[in-house]
């Protein structure tokens, strides 16, 4: 899980240091804050680095391949679109198709065209399984989760590494259950422990042996090009390795323009083999007579290129990092020395995790509340929202100005010091 910090064991008795918690967060309850660090949002001042598209396309609307961008039709969304993402999702331009605003919307028809329809690969539709489940990576995305338990699929965690999911447990596990028919995965910048997956998992995902012929991989790779740190790391090509393993319809990969451009109006993405992409392409000819292709128009014509994207990101850098700074400076200062925490410091995407001592995420969380600080709800990173070790709390900065930031962490801090100290005193 990216790396966590190393916190020394504190010297001065823990009821010394109740005593200091209780007073400092009677001041925080004296601040009547009202702040609030629940959801990955982009800010207003990221969401004006795209003012430009709301001008765009001005009133051009062919596409570069003469394509009348005002009427239906190019169900695989706009080319010159899809050759900017191209690389950055890893997927043949033409295995990438453009459709939508929102990956999360592709996730959940992805869903529900298995369940409704019968998948490359499967014997019978998902919804005349007996039973099915999916192999959740924990920490992960609640709305992933949210998902599964929307259409009753089972869910089965696992926990993360350093490297992406623990692979000889997810091995052993698809290996023995042919209920088991997908897992979520977050491959790089992961949410939201910010982990990157290592080439040798990537490799494993796509070569494991697996008791049901239509498991998926659901590469959600929300946060391809959100780098905080000049590092750029490129994580294994999924799509290349299935192939390669001879498994080439294991993986659909999604993206999307969310926290590139504009959140509620971007454009999303699905990549995936030659038969998949015929198969979604074939459901969604029922669904919709095309898609949004002046909104693509006007991405294609903002972004310019890949590098386009880079330069565009670099921005979104500068807005991102130093609150992300503020949050790993405000818990060094605070938590530091306690004992009581350690924490991710990921090198990208939106999200920091705070571990606290077992028992306690759900009681810090709430005393944030009191003190007018909403955090995500503790337990939302596992699925059916508990965290069988009530341990883990997701930090989401990008929302909130620096200031707020600033006074959020330390809010945080101190509620952590407060229950910590409770328990250790108990
Ligand atoms: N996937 C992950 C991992 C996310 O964190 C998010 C948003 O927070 C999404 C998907 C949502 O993507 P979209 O806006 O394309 O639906």
């Amino acid at each position: 899980m990216t790396t966590t910090a190393q916190v020394p064991a504190d010297s001065v008795p823990p009821a010394v240091r109740l005593e200091e918690a209780r007073r400092d967060y009677a001041d925080l309850l004296g601040q009547g804050l009202k702040l609030d660090l629940t959801r990955g949002k982009p800010s207003a001042r990221q969401l004006d680095l795209a003012a430009d598209l709301l001008s765009l396309p001005g009133d051009r609307y062919t596409a570069a391949d003469g394509t009348d961008c005002r009427n239906y039709g190019s169900p695989d969304g706009l080319r010159e679109l899809r050759d900017i993402f191209s690389g950055f999702l890893q997927a043949p331009v033409d295995q990438l198709l453009a459709v939508g605003n929102s990956s999360l919307e592709l996730m959940h028809d992805c869903l529900i065209h298995a369940l409704l329809g019968t998948l490359p690969g499967a014997e019978r539709r998902w919804a005349d399984e007996e039973r099915i489940a999916f192999l959740c990576p924990v920490p992960g995305y609640d709305r992933h989760f949210a998902l599964c338990e929307r259409y009753g699929i089972d869910m089965i965690p696992v926990p993360m590494t350093d490297a992406g999911p623990d692979l000889g447990e997810v091995e052993r596990l698809v290996a023995a259950d042919p209920a088991i028919k997908g897992i979520w995965c977050v491959p790089k910048y992961s949410n939201p422990d910010g982990t990157c997956y290592s080439d040798e998992v990537v490799r494993g995902l796509a070569s494991m042996r697996t008791a049901a012929p239509d498991f998926r991989i659901f590469w959600d790779n929300a946060y391809a090009v959100h780098h905080l740190t000049d590092e750029e790391p490129e994580v294994a090509d999924v799509l290349a390795a299935c192939a390669e393993a001879g498994n080439p319809d294991r993986a659909f990969v999604f993206g999307s323009t969310s926290k590139i451009t504009l959140a509620g109006a971007g454009v999303a993405f699905f990549g995936s083999s030659p038969a998949n992409i015929a198969w979604l392409r074939g459901r969604s000819a029922k669904r919709s007579i095309g898609p949004d292709k002046i909104n693509q128009l006007r991405h294609a014509l903002f972004l310019r290129d890949a590098d386009g994207v880079r330069a565009h990101m670099r921005k979104h850098r500068a807005v991102l990092r130093p609150k992300f700074d503020a949050v790993l400076r405000g818990f060094a200062e605070a938590l530091g020395d306690t004992g009581l925490a350690t924490w991710s410091t990921p090198k990208g995407g939106y999200f920091i995790v705070l571990n606290v001592p077992d028992g306690c995420a759900g009681e810090v969380v709430r005393r944030a509340k009191e003190a007018g600080i909403a955090l995500t709800p503790a337990g939302a990173t596992h699925p059916y929202g508990q965290d069988p070790k009530d341990s883990v709390i997701r930090i989401s900065p990008s929302y909130p100005d620096l200031e707020e930031v600033e006074q959020i962490i330390r809010g945080v801090a101190t509620c952590v010091r407060l229950v910590g100290y409770e328990k250790l005193v108990a």
